[in-house]
């Protein structure tokens, strides 16, 4: 991946952010579950929320690559920290970014780069992996659409200023029936419902979004009426590759606790030790591989959703596996605060699940290689 002067600067900014102001907190936040805004208030100092937007609404105009790369390296300290980040800039700004009508960006994207968080709705009880499985219906009256149904396991659910959501606008017309919508957080009839506690990523709030006779102005459509699955396909994409990013952090972060500890040690650890090690080695080097492949072609225009799915898959798999390894070989000292293993394990998890789960990834992959995709 190449950065302008600028991009790296910042990346130098954020390394150190990550380490001196993230790092210290990890631990705490994971133990309260406790949001922190102190950090989201540092990235945004940094520039981390006004990074991907374009200049014209705002923002610095950065690569995708600084985005991306930037959320790996928070990840290496801290996954609820980059989540929050990335939640927002890849799920919220991004579909504004490459869907939104100049009035939509404008509005929003202006204040993302001031440090807004924002928030994707998809998923409802009963629909996860099958997206158009949703309940919730957008009815339209006169210049506004009038939105019911439940939101469930949203990220940022409590703290989003904004949210983009999805309702069906004509069900019989099943996928081609979706639309996405632009929803304000205070909008009368949108209230946050119950929240989740969680095995990782406890920094973070999991809700339910409910909306009842919720108004939305037809100005504050995505796209186009019935363009909402494309978009949030399209949206993922990239979203797939925040999450690669984000659990190929957790996985160097657990590198480096590994590596740490091996230094440490005055006494021979054994070659069973060093096989370890090299099967860590090569997952890592591999999710990484694959992770730039995603990064460099959605940057060039060639969005692809072999190498998007690919990377989820690699880094989140190698995530589980390399913090799963970590524990085993640090035993005991895995529970120290000085080698976060178990905390970085169930950080791990969930980047199989969400953003659709390393199942449905491969799917994709098995469909795009049937259809004549190059590997
Ligand atoms: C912490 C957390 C944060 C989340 N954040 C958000 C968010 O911000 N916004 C949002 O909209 N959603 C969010 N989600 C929801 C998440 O995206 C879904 O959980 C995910 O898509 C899977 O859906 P599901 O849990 O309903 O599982 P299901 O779809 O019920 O799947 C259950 C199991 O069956 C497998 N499966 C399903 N269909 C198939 C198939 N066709 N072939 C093979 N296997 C299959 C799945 O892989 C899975 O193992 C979040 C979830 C969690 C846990």
């Amino acid at each position: 991946m190449i950065f302008s002067g600028s991009e790296s600067m910042m990346l130098e900014s954020v390394k150190k952010f990550a380490t001196e102001k993230v790092r210290p907190r990890a631990s705490q936040i994971d133990e309260e579950g406790e949001f922190p805004i102190d950090l989201v208030d540092g990235m945004k100092n940094i520039g981390l929320f006004s990074s991907y937007v374009p200049k014209k609404y705002g923002g610095l105009g950065y690569s995708l690559s600084t985005l991306m790369e930037s959320i790996r390296i928070i990840s290496r300290q801290c996954g609820s920290t980059s989540l929050i980040l990335d939640v927002t800039v890849s799920l919220f700004a991004e579909p504004i970014v490459q869907f939104g009508s100049e009035y939509l960006k404008e509005e929003y994207l202006a204040k993302v780069a001031k440090g807004s968080v924002g928030a994707l709705a998809i998923t409802e009880p009963g629909a996860g992996s099958d997206a158009v499985a949703i309940k919730t219906t957008a009815v339209e009256r006169g210049n506004k659409f009038i939105l019911n149904g439940g939101k469930t396991f949203i990220t940022n659910g409590k703290e989003a200023e904004f949210y983009v959501v999805s309702a069906m606008t004509d069900p019989a017309k099943k996928h081609r029936g979706m639309t996405l919508f632009i929803v304000d957080r205070k909008s009368a009839g949108l209230t946050i419902g119950n929240e989740f506690r969680k095995m990782g990523i406890r920094g973070t709030s999991t809700t339910e979004v409910l909306l009842e006779n919720v108004e939305v102005d037809n100005d504050h459509i995505l796209g186009k009426e019935g363009e909402g699955f494309k978009i949030e396909m399209e949206t993922l994409n990239v979203g797939r590759i925040g999450i690669a990013s984000q659990a190929l952090g957790i996985s160097e972060g657990a590198f480096d606790d590994i590596h740490r500890f091996v230094q440490s040690r005055k006494d021979s650890l054994g070659e069973w030790f060093q096989f370890r090690l090299a099967d860590i080695a090569a997952e890592l080097r591999s999710s990484r591989t694959n992770f730039e492949d995603a990064v460099i072609a959605s940057e060039s225009g060639k969005n692809s959703p072999l190498l998007s799915s690919i990377s989820k898959v690699t880094a989140g798999d190698s995530a589980v596996s390399i913090t799963s390894k970590g524990i085993s070989l640090l035993g005991v000292n895995s529970l120290k605060e000085e080698f976060p293993l178990e905390r970085r394990y169930r950080e791990a998890k969930i980047t199989q699940i969400y953003e659709g789960t390393n199942e449905i990834q491969r799917l994709i992959i098995g469909k795009e290689i049937i259809k004549g995709a190059t590997v």
